[in-house]
């Protein structure tokens, strides 16, 4: 299923689970308790294993202000435990093009 076609989708709007979620949060943020005033309220997955077949425990109605804090804090946990890439910059700085000349003097 590919998420963002879903996530724009009459399915996910219409979604019962997303639906009964809203309403039990009070159409609050759980977070911060905006009722979409100062942020539109959206729904979270806390997982996605269910995607296209939710069920209630899997979503929490966030502002959108919340829900990118939420998302930013677990990709960061996500991606911490990935091996930086490191850029190869010897051979630039050994065989600089025009685009990196270490060399280049402005005059
Ligand atoms: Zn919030």
């Amino acid at each position: 299923m590919d998420y963002r076609l879903y996530i724009g989708s009459d399915a996910w709007r219409q979604n019962p689970a997303r639906l009964a979620e809203l309403e039990a949060s009070g159409f609050r943020c759980r977070l911060c308790n905006d009722d979409g005033t100062d942020s539109p309220l959206e729904v979270h997955h806390r997982t996605y294993e269910n995607l296209g077949n939710e069920q209630p425990g899997d979503l929490t109605t966030l502002c959108r202000n919340c829900h990118r804090v939420v998302t930013d804090h677990f990709r960061r946990l996500r991606y911490a435990q990935r091996m930086p890439a490191f850029a190869n910059v010897r051979s630039a700085l050994d065989n600089p093009s025009p685009l990196f000349d270490p060399t280049f003097k402005e005059t």
